[in-house]
């Protein structure tokens, strides 16, 4: 069933879970979130990324959506990183209701600008807003560590942030990396905690596709409710087809592309296992969950 992102994230963190939000490109990857959710009886998110929404556009939307919508699980539909006003009004007209305004490129005082009007205008629509504060990097090498503290969400702003935007998610910035960790990630869980006892609405961490299950459990004690996983899923979606075609020169199109599917779908049921969300499908079926969704 098509489901709230805040219904989601809220009825997570009441239960101490978190919820997945996987990034989709194409039908594959949301044929292995639907397999990996109805065999584990999970929640999760379908997210687009802005540049799978320029080779996806509308129709990848409609994918989503309709996909939720006929999955027996609780999934949400939700825009990534947005960081241009015309791809939030394209997926809200689109039916989207849960959207990433992503102002954290820009300087603190314009971030704020552009996540408060973003924030109006999707709530209007009855949407929900994710937003970021800090700002997570992709390329750590090069960084000193200055520069990375620098970058890291600071608590107080975070207050002063979610307070103006009135945002329903924030995106915490506490070493976590987008991409591949090129060496063993280190949480600023002192930070977190901070953020935490300062903040009520649920909080995100992105960058989760390499962080070890201790990290993911003792962030999901400190508040974590959402996830973002990309890479690991595209790395699985990848390596299956070069296997696919490159070793084994096959015949038809479906065969390895059933075969990507389904590795994808173990590695996104691994993350179902980490997040602690397997079996809590029947928690999301309320008729607060109704009531949200259809809001
Ligand atoms: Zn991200």
């Amino acid at each position: 069933m098509l489901s709230s992102t805040r219904e989601l994230l809220e009825t997570a963190r009441r239960n101490v879970y978190a919820i997945g939000g996987f990034n989709v490109y194409n039908l594959e990857g949301v044929q292995a979130v639907l397999r990996a959710v109805e065999k584990h009886h999970s929640p999760a998110i379908l997210q687009i990324h802005p540049s799978a929404l320029i080779y996806g556009g509308l129709p990848l939307i409609s994918l989503c959506l309709e996909a939720a919508r006929s999955s027996p699980m609780p999934i949400a539909v939700h825009l990534d990183h947005s960081t241009n006003p015309t791809d939030i009004l394209t997926a809200l007209k689109a039916g989207v209701r849960s959207i990433m305004a992503d102002g954290s490129p820009l300087s603190y005082g314009e971030n704020l600008k552009f996540t408060k009007k973003m924030a109006d205008i999707a709530h209007g629509q009855g949407a929900a807003v994710e937003a970021e504060i800090g700002r997570i990097s992709g390329t750590e090498d090069g960084l000193t560590v200055t520069e990375k503290e620098a970058k890291m969400t600071d608590p107080q702003q975070a207050v002063e942030f979610v307070a103006a935007t009135g945002v329903d998610f924030l995106a915490v910035t506490i070493g976590n990396v987008h991409g591949e960790y090129k060496s063993p990630p280190r949480l600023d869980f002192v930070r977190l905690a901070k953020i935490r006892d300062l903040i009520t609405i649920p909080l995100v961490l992105h960058g989760a596709s390499g962080l070890p299950p201790e990290m993911v459990s003792k962030s999901i004690e400190l508040g974590v409710s959402k996830f973002n996983v990309n890479t690991e899923v595209r790395m699985a979606f990848m390596d299956s087809l070069t296997q696919g075609f490159c070793v084994n020169s096959p015949q038809d199109l479906l065969e390895p592309l059933g075969e990507a599917i389904a590795a994808m779908t173990e590695v996104i049921s691994e993350k179902l296992y980490l997040f602690g969300s397997v079996d809590k499908a029947h928690l999301h079926q309320s008729p607060y969950a109704e009531m949200l969704a259809l809001s």
